[in-house]
């Protein structure tokens, strides 16, 4: 029996040897290996993943604090210009004063009614000035009490904000670190299982994690395959679950294994001989 194994038929792949008293035996070890081999590879995308973005995540930290140093910069810029522009306005009212006062020295000397009428015109035109320049010379001042303060903030929390960056950056090393480290140990283990394994299986299950994103062996349940969710012809079914051949799911190709529920507790043997699904 079981000599149909590969149902699909569509990959020019010989079946297992299941001529042998303990083919179930075999296909159970495959089967174990290949959900061992999916987990591994799985957990090698997500660890992969997790150490290339490591560095990208370090240098959005990294520049985040350049930003805020930056702005602190930008802000020392902005006073020294504030500052500047005030000094410039005082030199503005001192001459308009100084304008002023004489002016009113001349009136005394004015010889027409028409030309002290011009003149006092004139005197309040600039006094009407100087009350502007004034307003902008206050407005400075505020300006300057701002950006003071706010540098002052900055200069303050420039301490800490460094030290939050590099206890993220410390955490973010360690942890990609120890993804390495997993990694390395996953890809060991990972050479010990694809070893394990008859080569045209592992092409069967290479081809189908490409082709299905990782997932390339789905246990089936109530009959529907986990991976596609299309009800198995009952000869599959009966064949996935007699764990006597690797059998694959004819809509999508995917291997199927299939996890016993209602096993009694009594039934050791029975029960060592299925592959649990969190292997
Ligand atoms: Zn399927």
């Amino acid at each position: 029996m079981c000599q149909n194994s590969f149902h699909s038929g569509n990959d020019g792949l010989k079946p297992l040897n299941t001529d042998v008293d303990d083919a179930g035996d075999q296909v159970d070890v495959v089967l174990k290996t290949l959900i061992q081999l999916q987990q591994a590879d799985q957990a090698l995308s997500q660890l992969t993943a997790q150490i290339e973005s490591s560095p990208r995540q370090v240098k959005a930290l990294r520049d985040e604090l350049s930003q805020f140093v930056r702005a602190g910069e930008d802000a020392k810029l902005h006073l020294a210009s504030s500052q500047k522009e005030r000094r410039s306005l005082d030199g503005d009212l001192q001459e308009i004063r100084a304008k002023i006062a004489k002016h009113k020295d001349q009136l005394y000397e004015l010889k027409t009614n028409e030309q002290y009428k011009a003149m006092l015109h004139e005197i309040e035109t600039e006094e009407s000035n100087a009350r502007k320049m004034e307003d902008r010379i206050l407005e400075k001042m505020l300006e300057s009490e701002q950006i003071e303060k706010s540098i002052r903030d900055a200069t303050a929390r420039l301490e800490s904000e460094k030290q939050h960056v590099e206890t993220k950056v410390d955490a973010l090393d360690a942890n990609r670190e120890a993804a390495e480290r997993r990694r390395d140990n996953l890809l060991s283990l990972r050479n010990t299982l694809v070893a394990g394994l008859p080569a045209e299986i592992y092409e069967l299950y290479a081809k189908l994690a490409k082709a299905r994103n990782g997932m390339a062996v789905v246990e089936v349940r109530d009959g529907y395959c986990g991976g596609c969710h299309v009800r198995l012809r009952p000869q599959s079914y009966n064949d996935v679950r007699s764990d006597e051949s690797l059998v694959t799911c004819e809509t999508c190709s995917r291997i199927l294994y299939y996890v016993p529920t209602d096993v009694p507790a009594s039934d050791e043997e029975e029960t060592s001989s299925h592959h649990q699904a969190n292997v």
